[in-house]
């Protein structure tokens, strides 16, 4: 197993528990990849490097059947919150009917299109996690999919008529960082929405690299062994009938012969914007205009949908949006054990851009948090190449391990039914440039694994075989 970000640690323990022998190598000298947490302002302040809001993770198949971790999922009192110049932030409540309350006429809208899809459930969470295998959720999933195959733009504009119903789906769908007038952005804010009434969005308390460790310990319960502070550079090093690669297409092709075919096919996948991230130590709370944000775990900073559009339009046209759409998480307003208020923020940007958008996305805070910057102790910044010196996976300081277009839906990273089997015998692919793509929900992991067990069974890989890291298909 090479790598250990959810997707790979996740791959492990599947492979661990089925009673295969483990041997996990991680490159950095901490294991977890996104889900890694240190002290990047000030001593004794807790920083998540990547991921922070678990709501993937509560609502997905890979994490749900390990049963309990000894992980504590801490709620803020509200999901999240999406500001708006001179009127009151739309607040996103656990409850659907709160929050469809507090969209006035959007209301219902809401509830049929966002509540419909968390009533759902599991079932359809499962199937959009699972876009290869036969759906459990046939019907919902039909239904989720007459909406969510919209551009956001579109569905923003058809099914609701408030400016504040139109933000808060364009500042969840721009989570995708594709372009808001392209297909499917309906989708993924429609689901993430959906998981905040599912399963709300929490926090692991004391940072995301307590639940990386729980993974950890478990994989070792399993008699798995650990090597971290290793980058495996050639597949030759590695002597295992089955690899399971916690990497993407560009890291696959630099480290094994592949079949010229498949090689060229990797070479056609697509990384989308990079971020350029933030890390705030602060001496209290963000003074939020509206006091009603304070309470939000995640905040949607960057103003209307014409707005949000347009930004992610520039960055995914190439250029740097002067007033950029912003995605801010309060980890104190769930965790009051993080060695104080710390804050972490990003903004989409170019992929490669080594611009530092610090100015531009602190204007963004301040526009609704007059004196914020009058708060902060000290500041940590990441433009892409830090961002993919901490993590390779992070291509150009994409996030999300590929672009989440349509086309890479499915075609992810190649066109297949089996995507994550390589044409290298017992090599599969299991990070997010694998299906379902980006978040840390672990299922590109679970997918691969079932396939390598799947394979193993059935005798098309051989379990006594030494691994010939040579193009043989
Ligand atoms: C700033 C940021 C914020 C995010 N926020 C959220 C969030 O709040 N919620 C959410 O659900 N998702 C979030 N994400 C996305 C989420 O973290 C990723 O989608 C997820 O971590 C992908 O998991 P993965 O296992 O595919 O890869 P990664 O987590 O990227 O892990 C890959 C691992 O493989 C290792 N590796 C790579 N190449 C090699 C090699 N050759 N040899 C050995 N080891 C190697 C890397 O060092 C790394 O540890 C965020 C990501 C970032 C960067």
């Amino acid at each position: 197993m090479v790598g250990s970000g959810p997707n790979g640690l996740i791959g492990a323990v599947t492979l661990a528990s089925a009673g295969l022998r483990v041997l996990l190598v991680e490159a950095a000298g901490t294991f977890g990849g996104g889900l890694r947490s240190a002290e990047l302002t000030l001593p004794g302040r807790v920083h998540d490097l990547g991921a922070t809001v678990m709501a993937m993770a509560l609502a997905s198949p890979a994490f749900r059947r390990l049963g309990p971790l000894p992980v504590e999922f801490t709620h803020p009192p509200v999901p999240a919150a999406h500001p708006l110049d001179d009127r009151p932030a739309v607040l996103v409540h656990r409850d659907a009917e709160r929050t469809a309350q507090g969209l006035g006429r959007d209301g219902r809208a809401w509830l049929a299109s966002v509540g419909a899809t968390a009533r759902a459930g599991f079932p359809l969470v499962e199937t959009l996690l699972s876009p290869l295998s036969p759906p459990r959720a046939p019907l919902a999933a039909a239904r989720f999919g007459a909406l969510g195959a919209l551009p956001a733009t579109v569905l923003g504009r058809t099914l609701f008529r408030t400016v504040e119903g139109r933000a808060v789906l364009a500042g969840m769908a721009a989570h995708s960082v594709l372009d808001l007038r392209s297909p499917i952005t309906a989708g993924y804010g429609l689901l993430l929405a959906a998981t905040a009434h599912l399963v709300g969005w929490p926090l692991v308390r004391g940072g995301s690299q307590v639940l990386a460790d729980a993974l950890v310990e478990r994989l070792r319960a399993a008699g798995g062994a650990t090597v971290s502070g290793h980058r495996v550079r050639d597949l030759r090093e590695l002597d295992a009938p089955v690899v399971l690669l916690d990497v993407t297409p560009r890291q696959l092709r630099s480290m094994a012969d592949l079949p010229r075919g498949y090689r060229d096919r990797l070479g056609r996948y697509r990384y989308g914007p990079g971020v350029f991230k933030l890390d705030w130590a602060l001496d209290g709370p963000v003074p939020w205009r509206d006091p009603a944000v304070a309470g939000a775990g995640t905040v949607h900073l960057g103003g209307t949908l014409e707005e949000i559009a347009l930004a992610e339009a520039e960055t995914v046209a190439g250029r740097h949006s002067p007033r950029p759409y912003v995605l801010l998480v309060q980890p104190y307003a769930a965790d009051a054990g993080r060695g104080g208020h710390t804050l972490w923020g990003y903004c989409h940007v170019p992929n490669g851009s080594e611009v530092d958008m610090t100015g531009a996305i602190e204007a963004q805070i301040e526009r609704y948090a007059p004196g914020f910057r009058d708060r902060v102790l000290a500041r940590h910044t990441m433009t892409t190449s830090a961002l993919e010196r901490f993590d390779p996976n992070l291509v150009g300081g994409d996030i999300g391990g590929g672009a989440a277009s349509l086309g890479q839906f499915f075609r992810r990273p190649v066109w297949s039914a089996t995507p994550w089997r390589t044409p290298l015998p017992g090599v599969y692919l299991c990070s997010a440039a694998t299906p379902p793509g980006g978040g840390a929900h672990g299922m590109g992991g679970l997918h691969a694994a079932r396939l390598a067990l799947s394979d193993l069974r059935s005798g098309r890989v051989r379990p006594n075989s030494r691994r010939q890291f040579s193009a043989t298909a």
